[in-house]
């Protein structure tokens, strides 16, 4: 096999470390506008079911007859907070659902979304997705201007500012407002006879919309959503466009110019989006067996068998088998039912540390030389135990080869990484990496090899952002902000 873009590889002279890894979900957001009103609770249901991925904390829907605005929301999965109790009050036309992982705000009930309030021009309800960099500035100004504020998310900030716009039209408040809004949003919002989705000019997190098979539209975060509802006419939501849904009516608006240089989230297709949804035209199953393949030409190890740590990396594990002409098999089973438990695991499965979430499949392990693929390794607390775990199971060799490059900065656009200090990669070279892990060797795709994968011509690469990987923020982030940042102020 020859390697092309070789890559320093990197080997072991130690061992170990702990627990559980991965960036967190960000925000799942889904917006309904039917002009039969048939079922859309039971619609928005669905959506959120198949956005579950992008936040398991809570969820929420909030519904309106074309007058008064209804709302349920609760911490759990889509299928725990909706039983059909709490659906059935819950009729209407139009709908906007979100499932939530806390980004900005702690896991608290009173930031759980959407928002539901009561202006002087009607209902208004908002779900959104991303981080504005300049929220503690406008919630500051709120404050300042005399507001009472409940919850400790910046999303409330986002409803409140419009709420108090002026103007004669939800969309003349939005195009008031949105200005002032810097950083990552795609949000959906709720009135007494619409709903309107608009994306930040950036356009760093998902939004797409279609048209329902039975009349009217929906937008969601990622296409899965809209494919689940049989959406057809699948398309992007622009970076800085404005759509309203109403009934049988799609009206679209560039309401703010789009950035010069927008800025995608590379990570939405190493790890965060179903391998089912399409975005920037590019299927994310393939991007990710694209990232495989770009992995096993620049870091390629003689071995016996290519494994994917479950589920996150089975496509790139796809594709590393097959472009270095190794077998793949499964190497490790992941419970895909644990989601969050509640209940404190005991003192001997803590211990066992990933023994909860995987097993090693020892047929597929004894006395093999193993490629394990990863999507990332952020903090680097479960690279360590999964090593292990393969090595207990037999194996004689283990080399981790991640999808992505090293992370070594946090992200303020709505992803939850945790500080620079708490990263891995921010912290270690990659040798000492190797070490603390236990691995026989550790190798990271390289950003050109992940921009290789994620656009295939050479004018598409750019547009995306990589700040995570490079520190080069595309917009400018100020002192960071961190997910409890508000939570002195309220208990
Ligand atoms: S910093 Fe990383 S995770 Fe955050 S938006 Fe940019 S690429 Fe995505």
């Amino acid at each position: 096999m020859t390697t092309p873009h070789q890559q320093p590889v990197h080997v072991r002279s130690g061992h170990a470390a702990e627990f559980d890894d991965h960036p967190h979900d960000e925000c799942g957001v889904l917006g309904i506008s039917t002009p039969h009103g048939d079922g859309v609770a039971q619609l928005a249901f669905f959506g959120l079911f198949a956005l579950q991925h992008r936040g398991q904390e809570a969820a929420g829907i909030a519904v309106s007859d074309g007058q008064r605005a209804r709302l349920h929301k609760d911490p759990g999965l889509v299928s725990t907070v909706f039983t059909p109790e709490a659906l059935a009050p819950l009729t209407g036309y139009h709908a906007i659902g979100h499932t939530r992982y806390s980004t900005t705000g702690g896991s608290s009930h009173r930031n759980i979304q959407p928002f539901l309030v009561e202006t002087m021009h009607g209902p208004l309800a908002v779900a959104h997705n991303g981080n504005l960099v300049n929220a503690p500035a406008l919630r500051d100004e709120l404050l300042q201007r005399g507001f009472g504020l409940t919850a400790t998310s910046d999303t409330e900030v986002l409803t409140l500012m419009l709420a108090a716009a002026g103007g004669t039209s939800w969309q003349e408040r939005l195009e008031r407002t949105l200005p002032a809004w810097k950083g990552a949003f795609s949000m959906v919002m709720l009135m007494a006879d619409e709903v309107i989705a608009v994306r930040d000019p950036w356009g760093f997190r998902p939004l797409s919309v279609g048209r329902l098979p039975a009349g009217g539209h929906a937008v969601a975060s990622e296409t899965c959503a809209l494919a689940t509802l049989g959406c057809v006419e699948i398309d992007e939501v622009r970076p800085g466009e404005m759509i309203t849904l109403r009934g049988a009516e799609l009206i679209r608006h560039q309401a703010l110019a789009p950035a010069t240089t927008p800025a995608r989230c590379t990570f939405e297709f190493v790890y965060f989006s179903r391998p089912d949804s399409v975005w920037a035209d590019r299927s994310v199953h393939e991007v990710r067996q694209r990232l495989g393949e770009e992995l096993a030409n620049e870091a390629f190890v003689d071995a016996d068998v290519v494994i994917p740590v479950p589920d996150s990396s089975i496509p790139a594990a796809i594709g590393y088998a097959r472009a270095s002409g190794l077998p793949f098999n499964d190497g490790l089973i992941k419970n895909r039912y644990i989601g969050r438990t509640f209940i404190e695991p005991t003192q001997d499965i803590r211990e066992r540390g990933v023994a909860l979430k995987f097993n090693a499949l020892g047929e597929n392990l004894r006395g093999k030389r193993v490629v394990m693929i990863d999507d990332s390794l952020v903090r680097g607390t479960t690279a360590g135990p999964l090593v292990k775990l393969v090595r207990d199971a037999g194996a004689t060799e283990v080399h981790l080869r991640i999808t992505c490059p090293p992370i070594t900065h946090a992200c303020h656009f709505g992803v939850d990484m945790g500080h620079d200090g708490d990263l891995m990669a921010a912290r270690h070279t990659v040798p000492e990496m190797v070490d603390l892990i236990g691995a026989d060797s550790l190798a990271f795709l390289s950003l050109d090899g992940m921009m290789r994968a994620v656009a295939a011509q050479e004018d598409q690469r750019d547009g995306y952002c990589n700040a995570c990987f490079t520190g080069r923020y595309p917009i400018a982030v100020g002192s960071a902000q961190t997910k409890l940042s508000f939570e002195g102020v309220l208990a």
